[in-house]
């Protein structure tokens, strides 16, 4: 399997968050890559190749160009601003009944963040980029014929919207290879009645075909920016497991209605799960993910592959252990399916690096 990271991604080093109402040191702490290679080298794995450089058009195709150009300016514009240099953190947000017309940084990020766990400093947006570029690459690997690819991305992305950054995310790494992987397919099949498409524009829609791509989300927070990236498209078929928005992280979707709209509906499968639940209790409910996944027939498998539903883990209350990491990825393997694994979240840093090798050995060895 195929590793990539990129040494920019460790620009982004935010001083702390505020988590239950505390300031707290940052969890999505630039040491998570490092852990993980560590481990993967002990595992015996070869060291991380360093990603292409994609530019700005796959952004442009998942990401509001007035967003991608926020998260460029918004550290500068903050600090000549005369604000604290530590980091942009909104103090209130753009909600319903209120206008979105103050440009100074202030209101921006109150615009484009919806928590308290997205702050930038100067070198995030670089940060985000090369993360991107680290997903797009093995998107790419997977047009080229490799079976697998593990992008050790961070910042995560799963949580970041098309114009929205938040819980550790601030460009959706996963979305950016499933829409990249969806629209080099449609451009392949000259000789099928999918429509054509570009890069520049939302893949066309036609409803109860086959899905062309399918995104896993095992994170134990739910994939709400992923969700609403692909809400009404056909072509990307999301399915997650998580903890029940009722009483978890992100709170406002992830819960078992919501389905997909318009040319989406039935490509959307949220399997929300109390607390506690240990390796006995998820691997069955994986299976009928893996087993609704498989019957959209997709061509590519792009796996948000968080590990805090690790019983240690300080941000979530699941109870998995490092052996189910393995049934995990050889559950997913069983789908033969050209498969790239997209880093997500993971913060009990005693145990991230082994459970990610753990993962990847199932999944490898199936
Ligand atoms: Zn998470």
């Amino acid at each position: 399997m195929r590793i990539i990271t990129n040494p920019e991604q460790g620009r982004h080093d935010p001083p702390f968050e505020i988590i239950d109402g505390r300031l707290t040191p940052y969890h999505e702490t630039p040491r998570r890559v490092a852990i993980i290679t560590e481990a993967l080298a002990a595992a015996g794995w070869p060291a991380p190749e360093t990603p292409r450089s994609f530019g700005t058009a796959p952004l442009l195709a998942v990401h509001d160009a007035d967003y991608l150009a926020y998260l460029e300016s918004a550290y500068p514009a903050w600090v000549a601003a005369g604000h604290p240099p530590e980091a942009v953190v909104p103090c209130n947000f753009l909600l319903p009944g209120l206008r979105a017309g103050s440009r100074s940084p202030q209101g921006l990020a109150g615009r484009y963040t919806f928590d308290l766990s997205a702050p930038i400093v100067a070198g995030t947006f670089a940060a985000a980029r090369a993360s991107a570029d680290a997903a797009l690459t093995g998107a790419a690997l997977l047009l080229e014929g490799e079976r697998a690819a593990y992008a050790l991305c961070r910042p995560p992305g799963h949580h970041a919207a098309r114009a929205l950054a938040g819980g550790y995310c601030y460009l959706n790494n996963a979305a950016l290879a499933a829409h990249y992987l969806a629209t080099a397919d449609h451009r392949r099949q000259t000789t099928d009645d999918r429509p054509q498409t570009t890069d520049d524009q939302p893949s066309p829609v036609w409803a109860m075909q086959p899905a062309t791509v399918a995104i896993l989300d095992i994170d134990f927070h739910h994939g709400n920016g992923t969700q609403a990236i692909f809400y009404e498209r056909s072509d990307v078929f999301f399915v997650s497991l998580h903890g029940d928005p009722e009483r978890e992280y992100p709170y406002f979707l992830g819960f078992a209605d919501e389905r997909g709209t318009r040319a989406g509906e039935g490509y959307n499968l949220n399997l929300p799960l109390p607390a506690g639940v240990d390796d006995s209790g998820y691997l069955p409910v994986l299976d009928s993910a893996l087993a609704a996944l498989a019957s959209y027939s997709p061509r590519y498998l792009v796996v948000s592959a968080g590990l805090d539903t690790f019983g240690g883990d300080p941000l979530g209350d699941f109870a998995l252990t490092t052996a189910c990491y393995a049934r995990i990825g050889a559950q997913i393997a069983q789908l033969g399916l050209p498969t790239l694994f997209v880093q997500e979240g993971g913060y009990a840093l005693d145990d991230l690096g082994r459970n990610v090798a753990s993962l990847l050995r199932g999944f490898e060895q199936a």
